[in-house]
């Protein structure tokens, strides 16, 4: 990467910048593809074209709500019938953005759409 001017960190998202992302993402479930908890999206920013990843996790909530775990199940369950979610990916590249402060990337985010077991 030979950037000779850093992009500025900057807060924004672009319909545009989905598109390119759903042709480049990498994306894997954990444990496994049929009852995913944790879905790891990996690929450059659209916008800063660094690599970056995000795991968005599909039961945390759950865990936090209901301590006996049956609601997480529950929702286990119901999201692995959907088999289907939008995330939203924030840049998080290591590169540093100038005015990008305590902030990881260059403030840049997109909506993915991962589907599985389907
Ligand atoms: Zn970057
Ligand atoms: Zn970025």
């Amino acid at each position: 990467m030979t950037d000779r001017q850093e992009m500025l960190y900057r807060v924004e998202s672009d319909p545009d910048w989905n598109t390119i992302a759903a042709g480049t993402a990498r994306v894997s479930l954990h444990p496994d593809e049929t009852t995913p908890e944790v879905i790891v999206v990996s690929g450059p920013c659209p916008r800063c074209r660094h690599e970056t990843v995000h795991a968005e996790p599909l039961v945390a909530y759950a865990n936090a709500l209901d301590a006996s775990g049956l609601l997480s199940r529950l929702l286990l369950r119901r999201a692995a019938e959907t088999g289907s979610r939008e995330v939203e990916v924030i840049c998080a590249c290591p590169a540093a953005h100038p005015e990008a402060g305590e902030s990881r990337g260059c403030g840049a985010s997109w909506v993915l759409r991962v589907e599985w077991g389907v």
